[in-house]
């Protein structure tokens, strides 16, 4: 495993950890790749565009069939909020929500995937390879919960137009086998589905502000994490039986 955790990796950690190939990512080696287009992924620093756009060069197939993490997180009540306040203050809320989701995200090798507005989905153990890929996931949503609280309440305030309750941000992780690859002909970045991926959103919908809800797998995979929290049934739009899952609460 290349991980450095979050540091600055010279060389790209996913072509590493996929190919066993060294692609400079930083440093005079890299220069030249640049050349080329190839640069710092978005999704992820330590990663390069190759692994971001050439999902078929690197496995020799349109997608794959892997066993990931993922994690949804959204402001809660954010389109009570959308109605009520100015947009750029709104607009500031939501950079700031979307720049300290990605630093907890990185920090724990995990990629962001995709961005909607107030909410992101993101994936774990793929391209970098984690070993304890649901743990990473929580720890990653810690830090979410505790920059988020920070910052979001500081600019709720001095904005001094947010109603009665202050902002707050929901997660939900979940892992299991997913459908990673490239699924657009005319878009060339890559993405996971199937229903792991859907489970995880719905389960985030049902997260209240401030709650971390992990699902009996992810709890089974990180017990040190999820202590004495207790499990809840819940029932989740499309999907048949009852899920069990636990909410980390980080604060109050
Ligand atoms: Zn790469």
């Amino acid at each position: 495993m290349a991980s450095t955790a979050g540091g600055h990796a010279r060389i790209c950690l996913g072509c590493w950890d996929q190919m066993k190939m060294p692609i400079p990512i930083r440093g005079p080696l890299a220069i030249p790749f640049r050349a080329f287009g190839i640069t710092r992924s978005k999704m992820n620093p330590n990663i390069c565009t190759i692994c971001e756009r050439s999902f078929r060069r690197i496995k020799g197939k349109q997608h794959i069939t892997a066993t990931a993490t993922i994690l949804f997180a959204d402001i809660r009540g954010y389109t009570h909020l959308s109605d009520r306040i100015d947009p750029a203050v709104l607009g500031e809320i939501v950079s700031t929500f979307q720049d300290q989701c990605a630093q907890s995200i990185w920090a724990h090798d995990g990629i962001v995937n995709k961005q909607m507005g107030d909410g992101l989905m993101a994936i774990f153990n793929f391209p970098i390879r984690i070993e304890r890929h649901a743990a990473a996931a929580i720890g990653a949503a810690i830090d979410i919960q505790r920059r988020c609280a920070e910052v979001l309440e500081r600019l709720g305030s001095s904005s001094g137009e947010l109603p009665d309750k202050a902002i707050g941000v929901g997660v939900g992780i979940h892992s299991g086998e997913v459908e990673i690859g490239e699924f657009s002909s005319f878009r060339s970045d890559f993405t996971a589905i199937g229903g792991t991926v859907n489970l995880t959103s719905r389960l985030e919908s049902q997260a209240a502000a401030g709650e971390i809800l992990v699902s009996a797998e992810v709890a089974a995979a990180a017990p040190d994490l999820v202590g004495d929290a207790v499990s809840r049934s819940f029932t989740l739009k499309g999907i048949d039986q009852p899920v069990s899952a636990y909410a980390l609460r980080t604060h109050a």
